[in-house]
């Protein structure tokens, strides 16, 4: 017990915004991670993010170069657009 929100599709994106913004905290990072284990369109984000920026280790700790979050932005817009 968490005492977490579960964690939505939704409520996922939103929250790789905040970490895109260097604003996610180490519990909520947990939780996304719980979602994306079980779910594979949002998997398959976090995979491309753990390639890319090691979604987790670096949060909070060093900014993101622009082009990659450039990228990963225009990914989260694209799967908000299917729903
Ligand atoms: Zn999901």
């Amino acid at each position: 017990m968490t005492g977490l929100p579960p964690v939505t599709c939704d409520s996922l994106l939103a929250q790789i915004s905040a970490y895109l913004d260097g604003d996610l905290n180490g519990s909520a990072c947990a939780a996304i991670e719980h979602h994306a284990a079980s779910c594979a369109a949002c998997g398959r984000v976090i995979e491309d993010f753990r390639r890319t920026t090691g979604l987790c280790r670096t949060a909070a700790t060093a900014p993101l170069p622009a082009d990659v979050r450039a990228r990963a932005r225009a990914r989260v817009l694209e799967l908000l657009k299917r729903r």
